[in-house]
């Protein structure tokens, strides 16, 4: 047990903790520690396929959208490495995804309030929170819980997942030996399209005999990343979206899915022209499978492999029986479980199983008004689809920030959108 006290005990050091880490840094007033469990910082690594980027603008980083000179920036991080030109002179069209990795795990590195191997068991409240880890207990004024998702899969195919059936969460490591096989791909986001793009493009030695892709969605839609789509990823908006009637945010959430979970253009287009080189150059079209507007019902043990049961969501009384030696399945992410905070759960308000927030992403609860609990990605009921991407993490920690300091910073400026009948742009 040690007596260290804290402003904040941040749980959990993914890119959303991470921006408030940073801008906490070096604050004075402000002594914080943020735990994760990783024994090291990793970014999804089992996902880095070769080719895969960032989907959102590199401004998008830890905490250039709120605060343009801190040092743990996209570009302090280049010139530390003394790579600025040479990042310019290669001219990506979005950056690598291995390289935003490493740039934050560099961040989570060079501060030193971040601490891995350590994970939050519990927090109780007697005035002052009690963080309790697999380790120690601190103390601390107020939290923030960072902790992300998990990966899911339908229910079908959990009693089978291992070796043959995995998450593509697990890619990389279990995507090895699979030449010769017949493999499924179940999910039509990105995550589904990277794989079965890197399935389908494996040559010779590596060669698959069958790669199917499967996906509840009509056909392999892009993500919608224009101009005025973007301005629903501003904080603005954010804003505007929190004080609708839930009703209405869920409708806008179901409505407005591909801006958030649709494929890249680049990536569906790669993926194009592997299909047209497998069928009409190799003359291999057999090597490839494409089943959209399918649900996957049953999965079966046959042999050595598996049977999927797939129904046709257009066509309810067509199922189809498909036989493969592999299933990848990238069916998405759940908001993770915060089990430690159970002895609280009576004291803070819930709405359709997210803790309700208030306008500075702290839970609203019975507590003193100057003990907060902070949540990140944790209302995309409250907050929509921005709140479990990267696009706003920069802001909504500077709003945390600037609710710790008891203050409220400019905002950034409003979109060219009227959003809203109440506040009328020019007129503010
Ligand atoms: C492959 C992939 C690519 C993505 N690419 C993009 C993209 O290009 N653009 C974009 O906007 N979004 C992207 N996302 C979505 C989103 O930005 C990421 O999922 C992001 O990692 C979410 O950050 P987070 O900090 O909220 O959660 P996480 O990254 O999940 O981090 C949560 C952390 O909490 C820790 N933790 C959990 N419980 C405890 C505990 N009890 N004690 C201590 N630690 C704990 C975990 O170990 C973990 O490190 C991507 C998602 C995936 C899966």
């Amino acid at each position: 047990m040690t007596a260290e006290h804290l402003r904040l005990a941040g749980i959990g050091a993914g890119p959303a903790n991470l921006s408030l880490a940073a801008l906490l840094y070096d604050d004075p007033e402000l002594p914080n520690v943020f735990f994760d469990r990783k024994p090291h910082f990793i970014w999804h690594d089992d996902q880095l396929i070769t080719g895969s980027t960032l989907q959102v603008s590199i401004f998008k980083d830890l905490v250039s959208l709120s605060d343009p000179t801190n040092r743990f920036s996209f570009l302090s991080y280049l010139h530390d490495h003394g790579r600025m030109y040479h990042y310019i002179n290669a001219q990506f069209a979005s950056v690598p995804r291995s390289e935003f990795r490493n740039y934050l795990a560099w961040a989570a590195e060079r501060n030193e309030n971040i601490v891995f191997s350590e994970t939050v068991e519990r927090v109780e409240f007697d005035g002052v929170f009690r963080v309790v880890t697999d380790r120690r207990e601190v103390t601390a004024d107020n939290i923030a819980v960072g902790v992300g998702t998990v990966p899911w899969v339908p229910e079908v195919a959990e009693p089978y997942l291992g070796a043959t059936q995995f998450h593509v969460c697990d890619y990389l490591s279990r995507s090895k030996g699979l030449r010769g096989k017949r493999v499924a791909v179940v999910g039509g986001g990105q995550s589904g399209a990277e794989a079965f793009l890197d399935l389908i493009s494996r040559r010779e030695s590596e060669g698959l005999a069958r790669v199917l892709w499967i996906s509840k969605r009509r056909s392999y839609f892009p993500i919608d990343d224009s101009t005025f789509t973007n301005d629903f990823y501003m904080p603005g908006y954010s804003d505007y979206f929190y004080q609708l009637p839930e009703s209405k945010r869920t409708e806008i959430n179901s409505a407005h899915l591909l801006t958030a979970d649709g494929i890249s253009e680049s990536t569906l287009r790669a993926i194009y022209q592997e299909l047209y080189r497998v069928q009409f150059i190799e003359g291999a079209a057999h090597r490839f499978g494409l089943l959209p507007s399918r649900t996957v019902t049953a999965v079966d043990r046959i042999g050595g492999g598996w049977e999927l049961t797939v129904r046709h969501n257009d066509e309810p009384d067509q199922t189809q029986c498909v036989a493969v030696d592999a299933v990848v399945w990238a069916t998405g992410f759940r908001p993770a479980g915060k089990e430690f905070l159970d002895p609280l759960l009576d004291r803070i308000e819930t709405e359709n199983g997210e803790f309700r927030l208030d306008e500075d992403f702290a839970a609203i609860w019975d507590g003193p008004p100057d003990r907060n609990i902070y949540m990140q990605n944790a209302a995309r009921g409250q907050r929509g689809l921005p709140d479990v991407n990267l696009s706003l993490n920069a802001w909504r920690a500077g709003r945390i920030t600037d609710r710790l300091h008891n203050r409220r910073g400019a905002e950034p400026m409003t979109s060219f959108i009227e959003w809203s009948a109440k506040n009328v742009r020019g007129t503010q």
